[in-house]
């Protein structure tokens, strides 16, 4: 399954927890793992903390991280070497298990797709693979 999504900001956390909780319910596995993966060079997907000042912040430490400009070569073809940096620090997908039918988040648990170079229309991959237990 896809989940679609039209980013607004050049960067921003865009939480998908609830269209991914919707995947698991609706694929019926009782235990498993579900995969969470971006197709895009620009984009990350990380579990967090849904908090407006925390969102704020993992875009400042990016930015601290990885400056925009900082004399990259792959800026001399397309602009956004330090985009393409940042995803790489945060990795194309998460796996979470299934318990019980649920995802086994933690109270304090979101997932989030990461625009790294918006605004663009990006899609998330989520599959939901069942596990028997031996
Ligand atoms: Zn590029």
């Amino acid at each position: 399954m896809n989940i679609e999504v039209k980013t607004s900001q050049e960067t921003e956390l865009i939480d998908i927890t609830q269209r991914v909780k919707e995947i698991v319910r609706d694929a019926g596995a009782k235990d498993g793992l579900c995969v969470i993966y971006t197709p895009h060079t620009t984009t990350g997907i990380i579990v967090n903390e849904n908090e407006a000042r925390l969102r704020e912040d993992i875009l400042s430490a990016l930015d601290k991280a990885v400056p925009k400009g900082a004399g990259y070569q792959h800026d001399q073809i397309d602009h956004n070497a330090h985009s393409h940096l940042r995803a790489i620090l945060l990795g194309p997908s998460v796996t979470i298990p299934i318990e019980n039918g649920n995802l086994a988040l933690g109270t304090w648990q979101s997932i989030f797709l990461v625009e790294l170079d918006g605004p663009r229309k990006r899609s998330v991959h989520v599959s939901v693979h069942a596990l028997q237990r031996i």
